[in-house]
């Protein structure tokens, strides 16, 4: 699976024709190698090495694994290293993130090592996970100013999460749930990390853009737009299902009808009183591990439903604001066809 964190249409906006046809043809390769991947359910006993490594792409469009291109490896007992690059210490803070709520040892539950790549292309204007690592553009400094932002590494290493506890299928309904379900593990990083008492924050991307840009962000779980600009013009992620978006741009919208479900959490953690990393995302982290491949939000809905216990009261009300009605999951013999299809996609 290949996720960028930008958007087809956002670089169509600003007409980088360069970002764009390398992101279709990364996009492409990763679709022709595409595996069916399973993580652990329980963590292997045994040492637990935790390794990240951070490599430079040296502005080629190339992976390169060498020892030469490495930057900086980080082990469990020395990430806490005041030396540590601010890149690696990004995805450390995801890691450790990932081990204290979600219980997993790694993406794969397996102590999967960390690739991290760096300077990937010229003024390269996304960041994404391409099944197998998180490459970091440069930016273009002209209207996008970095990709190193803590969400942006979570809402990535959720990708890879993502890919191994479900096989969420990237298009459609289910793709937007799985853009959802990594805006959800980026945003819940942010607050966990803010001090004590301060507001909740929500926005994705937060400093992702230049000056040029008016905007906050790349997304928002409110119902204000991310950004409002004239030359990306107004961030037109729907908050209702009123305004599901039915096209074929971005994978079925991906990208778009994720803020219908990115509403709805922000709504329940504010109905609920909690704080957005403890009972919420506890919810919802139990719902993923009992999603399927073709899911859509009703059925997305419908799991959260049967584990949010004593908060199950405020969880309705809250999908009932962004118009959504659970529904348990009938599988049809379709499903059961394009999910056996799959593995010889
Ligand atoms: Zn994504």
């Amino acid at each position: 699976m290949h996720c960028n964190i930008i958007p087809d249409d956002v670089l169509k906006k600003i007409k980088d024709k360069h970002t764009l046809e390398n992101s279709e043809a990364i996009r492409d390769f990763r679709a022709a190698t595409v595996v069916l991947k399973k993580a652990s359910k329980v963590p292997i006993p045994g040492d637990h090495d935790e390794v990240r490594v951070l490599y430079d792409a040296h502005n080629s469009m190339l992976l390169n694994e060498n020892e030469a291109n490495i930057i900086e490896v980080d082990y469990e007992q020395e990430h806490r290293n005041e030396d540590s690059s601010p890149e690696l210490e990004m995805f450390d803070k995801t890691y450790d993130f990932f081990k204290q709520k979600l219980g997993m040892e790694s993406y794969d539950n397996r102590d999967a090592i960390w690739k991290i790549f760096q300077h990937f292309g010229i003024q390269y204007n996304n960041a994404f996970w391409n099944g197998r690592c998180f490459v970091f553009g440069d930016a273009d400094q002209v209207f996008f100013r970095t990709f190193w932002i803590q969400d942006v590494c979570a809402h990535e290493a959720m990708h890879a999460v993502t890919e191994y506890v479900t096989q969420l299928q990237y298009k459609g309904q289910s793709g937007a749930l799985n853009e959802h379900i990594s805006d959800v593990m980026g945003i819940c990083l942010v607050n966990f990390l803010l001090p004590e008492g301060e507001q909740w924050k929500w926005v994705i991307g937060e400093g992702i853009w230049t000056p040029q840009i008016q905007g906050k962000g790349l997304r928002t779980f409110t119902l204000e737009p991310a950004y409002d600009d004239p030359i990306l013009g107004k961030d037109g992620q729907p908050k209702h299902m009123k305004d599901l978006y039915v096209g074929i741009k971005d994978n079925g919208g991906v990208h778009i009808n994720s803020g219908i479900l990115n509403h709805a959490f922000y709504d329940f953690v504010y109905r609920s009183g909690k704080k957005p990393f403890e009972e919420p995302l506890n919810i919802w982290w139990r719902a993923i591990q009992k999603t399927k491949a073709f899911d859509d939000f009703a059925a997305f809905a419908w799991n959260t439903i049967e584990v949010a216990g004593e908060l199950r009261e405020y969880l309705e009300a809250a999908w009932k604001d962004v118009g959504i009605v659970p529904k348990k999951k009938n599988w049809t013999f379709m499903d059961f066809i394009k999910l056996f299809l799959m593995r010889f996609h």
